[in-house]
C-alpha cells in the first residue's frame, strides 16, 4: 500500500448541506406497507415461521430490499411480535421500520413503540448472518431491550446478545458472535478500540462491523458524537518529579506568580512565577526546549491547583479522582482529564498514582459510526437534527407521525427578569396542578438546580420525587411511576431516558384521573443549548394521543445565559420596571430573543462539531491505514505458521534457525509492537500539535493546512520507522543464541483501561469556532493552554513580541 497516496481535504470530507430536509411524504413506502399488511402468516407453526425466516436469508444477503423478500420477513416479525409479545405493530411502527432498512433515521415520537419498530430492520439485516448492532442509550436499556426483543428474534431462529460493560471477553465474543447483538455504543467503540491491540486473532472479541442501528439517534449521533474513546495502556515512561512540581505550583500566588483570566478557565505564568519556578526546580530557563515536558507539567499543575476545584469539578473517591459533568452535576462514568492534567489532580490531591498511561488507540463516536456498512436510527427528535445527521453520517431523516394525533399543548414560555421570581411562579404552578390531581415533571439542568427545587417545594409543603440514583435502572422505576395521579417528580433532562411514562402510574391504575386532570404537565426550568433538546423534554407529555402539555419557565438570569454572557444584554434590554414580574404578559420580545440566541448558540455547536470532526478526520484515515496494515500482519502472519519462513534470506543466516511457525509467531508480535508503539506516539503527537496549531494563525497561517502537513509527514515517518525498527529487531533475535527467544512472550500493553475524555472543561471549542479575528485567536490560544502544551504559545508570543528570553 502507498501511504503516500491519499491526498486530502479536510472540509471535503463532509457531506454537502443542502441535500437534509427531512422527508415527510411517505406515499414511496405506502405499496411496501400494503404488501405486509396482506400477509397473514397466523397458521404457520413456529418451526414453520422459523424456516420460513431462513428461506429469505440469501434474498437478504444479495441486499434486495424494497422487494418482496423483504416485505415478507417484515410480516414474519409481526407475527412473531403478535405470538410473543401480544403486540400487534402499529403500521407507523412498520412504516419506521422500512424508513430504517432504507438506512435513514425514522422520527418516531416517544412511546409510539420504537423499540418493537427497530426489530423489523435488525431482523432483515440479521438474516445476512453477518451481524447487526442494535445501539442503546445505556447499559440498562440494552438489557431491557434484549430480553423484552429476544423472544421475537427467537421465534424467526435468530440469536440475541447483549453486551454490558465489564462482561469477560467470552462472555462478550459469544454476544457479538450473534445475530443481533445489544450494547452501548461506548461500549462497543471500547471493545472495538480493545480488539485493535490483539496479538492474535484468538483474542478478538468483534466480527467485522455489518450494520448499527441507532436508538436516541440524535443524542448518540449528534450530542455525544465529538466525545473520542480511548484506550490506554502502561507506558513505563519515567513519571519525573510532579510531586516537586506540585508542591512548587502550591507555592505560588495569584497576581504575583500567574494571572487567570476574568472567567477563570485559563492561567498563565507570570515573569516572578516562572523564576521562582526555575530556582526550585534547577532546571535552568523554563521555557527552553528542552524543558517542554517539565514545562506542560508545570502548566498542568497550575491548572489544577487554579482552575479545577475539589468537590465542584471532581471529587475524590476511594483514592480516585473522579470528574463531575459541570451541568448535570453528576459523576461522569469513566471519564479522564487529558493525562498529564489528569496526573497533576492526583499530585494535588496527594493520590497515588497509577503509571503514567499512554494512549495505544482513539476514535471519536462521529468516527466510530461511520465504521458500519449500514447505519440506520430512530429518535423522537429528528427532524431539528436532519442537517447534521446528513452532514457526518450522509443519513437522511424521515418523520413517522404517531399512530394517534399528538393532542399536547406545548405552551409559550414563561418569561421572568428575575430568577426568584421564576422559582416563586413554579412552585405556585406545581401546587395548583398537584392539587388538581395532575402528574408534574420537571426537567432540570442540574442535579443541584433539581435539589433547589425540591427545597422550595417542601418549603411550601409540596411533596415531591426527585431523581439522583446514580444508576439507570433505579431512574427508570421512579420515572416509570411518574404518571401517576398528583405525583410531582423531578428530574434532570436525561434521567430515566427511554422509558415510557403511563397515565395513571406503569399498570395505567388511576389513568381516569391522571387523564381527567389534563394528563402529563411537564415543566422545562430551562430552555437548552438546542431546541432538539427542549423537544425531547416537551416529548415525554402526550404520549400515544394521551392529553398532556409541556411549558417552559426562563429567566435571562438562567445558566443557559449566564455561560453565554447574555444575562446583562437581556436585562440590559429589557428594564425590569417595564415587564411585569409575573411573566406572560409582555415577555414577548424576549421570548423571541431567546429564540434567536438558542439559534446561535445551536450553530455555534454546529461549527464546533464541524472543525473538530476536519481535525480528526485525518487522523481517523491514518487510523484507517494502520489498522488495515495492523489486521494484514495479524491474519496473514496466522496463515504463514507452520510454512516455511517466506523470507529464506534471513531465515537462513541465524546460528540456530528457528521453526517455520516460531519464526512466523515471532515476527507477527515484533511487527505489531512496533506498528502500536508508533502509532501511539504518532497519537501523542497529534494531541500536542492540535492544540498549538491553532497558534499558527497568529502568524496568519491557515492552522488546517499546516496540520495536515506535518500531521501526514509524521505520519510517514512512522510507519517507516515501524517497519524498519521491526526488521532490525527482527536480524538481532534471528542472530541471537537463545533458545527461549521462540516461546519469548512479545506482548502488547500488559493492561489497558478505556475511558472517555472529558474534553471542553474550559470550553475552549466555542472559542476556536469563533475565532475569527485576532483578539479572539488569542482568547481561544489562551484557554487552549488548559489542554497542553502551553510552552508554544509563550514561545510564539515571545517571538512575535521580540522578548524572548535568551538561552
Ligand atoms: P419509544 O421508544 O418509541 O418511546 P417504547 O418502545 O418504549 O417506545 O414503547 C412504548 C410502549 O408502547 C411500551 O409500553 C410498549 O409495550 C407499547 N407498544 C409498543 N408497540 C405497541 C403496539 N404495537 N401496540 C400496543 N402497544 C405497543
Ligand atoms: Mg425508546
Amino acid at each position: 500500500m502507498s501511504f503516500r497516496s491519499f491526498s486530502y481535504n479536510l472540509r471535503k470530507r463532509l457531506h454537502p448541506a443542502g441535500a437534509s430536509l427531512p422527508q415527510t411524504d411517505l406515499r414511496p413506502y405506502r405499496p411496501q406497507l400494503e404488501k405486509i399488511l396482506s400477509m397473514d402468516f397466523r397458521r404457520l407453526s413456529s418451526d414453520e415461521l422459523r424456516q420460513r425466516a431462513d428461506s429469505l436469508a440469501p434474498a437478504a444477503r444479495r441486499e434486495i430490499t424494497g422487494d418482496h423478500p423483504q416485505a415478507e420477513l417484515f410480516g414474519l416479525v409481526a407475527e412473531a411480535s403478535r405470538r410473543a409479545l401480544g403486540l400487534d405493530p402499529h403500521d407507523c411502527q412498520i412504516l419506521a421500520g422500512l424508513a430504517m432498512a432504507k438506512g435513514r433515521v425514522a422520527e418516531l415520537p416517544t412511546g409510539e413503540g420504537k423499540t418493537l419498530a427497530a426489530v423489523f430492520p435488525a431482523g432483515w439485516w440479521a438474516l445476512t448472518g453477518r451481524g447487526v448492532h442494535v445501539l442503546t442509550f445505556n447499559d440498562y436499556l440494552a438489557r431491557r431491550d434484549a430480553a423484552w426483543m429476544g423472544p421475537v428474534y427467537r421465534l424467526l431462529g435468530l440469536r440475541v446478545g447483549c453486551v454490558q460493560e465489564g462482561q469477560a471477553a467470552a462472555e462478550k465474543r459469544a454476544a457479538y458472535a450473534c445475530e443481533v447483538t445489544y450494547a452501548t455504543a461506548k461500549e462497543v467503540g471500547f471493545d472495538f478500540l480493545r480488539d485493535q491491540l490483539a496479538y492474535d486473532s484468538q483474542e478478538l472479541v468483534q466480527r467485522p462491523f455489518h450494520a448499527a442501528l441507532v436508538d436516541e439517534a440524535d443524542s448518540i449521533l449528534i450530542d455525544e458524537a465529538r466525545i473520542p474513546l480511548v484506550i490506554a495502556g502502561l507506558s513505563g515512561r519515567s513519571d519525573f518529579d510532579s510531586d516537586r512540581v506540585a508542591s512548587l505550583v502550591k507555592g505560588l500566588a495569584a497576581g504575583r506568580d500567574y494571572e487567570t483570566d476574568a472567567e477563570n478557565r485559563s492561567v498563565f505564568l507570570i515573569e516572578a512565577g516562572a523564576e521562582r519556578l526555575e530556582a526550585g526546580l534547577g532546571c535552568g530557563v523554563l521555557f527552553e526546549a528542552r524543558n517542554q515536558r517539565l514545562l506542560e507539567s508545570v502548566y498542568c499543575s497550575l491548572q489544577a491547583h487554579v482552575l479545577l476545584r475539589r468537590d465542584i469539578d471532581y471529587i475524590v473517591r476511594n483514592g480516585r479522582i473522579e470528574i463531575i459533568d459541570e451541568f448535570t452535576g453528576r459523576v461522569m462514568d469513566k471519564r479522564h482529564w487529558p493525562d498529564g492534567l489528569q496526573a497533576a489532580v492526583e499530585a494535588k490531591e496527594g493520590l497515588a498514582r497509577r503509571p503514567e498511561g499512554r494512549v495505544f488507540g482513539s476514535i471519536t463516536l462521529q468516527h466510530y459510526f461511520r465504521l458500519y456498512p449500514r447505519l440506520a436510527g430512530m429518535t423522537a427528535t429528528a427532524r431539528p437534527a436532519a442537517e447534521e445527521l446528513h452532514t457526518f453520517y450522509g443519513l437522511g431523516t424521515t418523520a413517522i407521525p404517531p399512530h394517534r394525533p399528538c393532542l399536547r399543548q406545548d405552551e409559550p414560555d414563561a418569561v421572568f427578569l428575575r430568577k426568584e421570581d421564576k422559582q416563586k411562579a413554579l412552585v405556585e404552578e406545581i401546587r395548583r396542578s398537584q392539587a388538581a390531581g395532575r402528574p408534574v415533571l420537571v426537567g432540570t439542568l442540574s442535579v443541584q438546580e433539581s435539589e433547589e427545587l425540591e427545597r422550595d417545594l417542601r418549603a411550601a409543603g409540596l411533596d415531591c420525587q426527585v431523581l439522583n440514583a446514580k444508576n439507570d435502572e433505579q431512574e427508570a422505576r421512579i420515572i416509570a411511576q411518574a404518571g401517576k395521579s398528583g405525583r410531582v417528580t423531578i428530574s434532570t433532562n436525561m434521567a430515566g431516558r427511554g422509558t415510557d411514562i403511563k397515565l395513571g402510574g406503569p399498570e395505567e391504575q388511576e389513568r381516569e384521573r391522571a387523564v381527567a386532570a389534563g394528563g402529563l404537565y411537564v415543566l422545562g426550568t430551562n430552555r437548552h443549548e438546542s431546541l432538539r433538546v427542549d423537544r425531547q423534554l416537551r416529548g415525554r407529555a402526550g404520549r400515544q394521543g394521551d392529553p398532556g402539555s409541556s411549558r417552559f419557565y426562563i429567566s435571562p438570569e438562567d445558566e443557559l445565559f449566564k455561560r453565554n454572557g447574555l444575562t446583562e444584554l437581556f436585562l440590559k434590554r429589557h428594564r425590569p420596571e417595564k415587564e411585569s414580574p409575573q411573566g406572560a404578559q409582555g415577555s414577548e420580545p424576549i421570548r423571541r430573543e431567546v429564540d434567536h440566541w438558542q439559534r446561535i448558540i445551536e450553530g455555534q455547536n454546529f461549527d464546533v462539531r464541524r472543525t473538530l470532526y476536519a481535525y480528526s478526520s485525518l487522523v481517523e484515515i491514518q487510523r484507517k491505514i494502520v489498522q488495515e496494515e495492523r489486521r494484514r500482519i495479524l491474519l496473514g502472519g496466522e496463515r504463514a505458521e507452520g510454512r516455511t519462513p517466506h523470507r529464506p534470506d534471513l531465515a537462513a543466516c541465524g546460528p540456530s534457525k528457528l521453526s517455520g511457525a516460531g519464526r512466523a509467531r515471532l515476527e507477527r508480535a515484533v511487527r505489531l509492537r512496533a506498528l502500536d508503539q508508533g502509532w501511539a506516539d504518532h497519537l501523542a503527537w497529534v494531541n500536542d500539535t492540535k492544540e498549538t496549531i491553532h497558534l499558527v494563525k497568529l502568524g496568519g497561517l491557515i492552522p488546517d493546512r499546516e496540520f495536515q502537513k506535518s500531521a501526514t509527514e509524521n505520519f510517514l515517518g512512522m510507519m517507516k520507522n515501524a517497519e524498519e525498527s521491526a526488521r532490525a529487531e527482527m536480524e538481532v533475535l534471528e542472530a541471537s543464541d537463545d533458545p527461549a527467544r521462540e516461546s519469548q512472550k512479545i506482548k502488547g500493553p500488559s493492561s489497558t483501561w478505556t475511558y472517555l475524555v472529558k474534553e471542553d472543561q474550559f470550553g475552549w471549542g466555542l472559542e476556536l469556532a469563533m475565532g475569527k479575528n485576532i483578539g479572539l485567536a488569542v482568547s481561544a490560544a489562551l484557554s487552549l493552554m488548559a489542554h497542553g502544551p502551553i510552552y508554544v504559545f509563550v514561545l510564539a508570543l515571545r517571538r512575535l513580541l521580540g522578548r524572548r528570553k535568551a538561552p
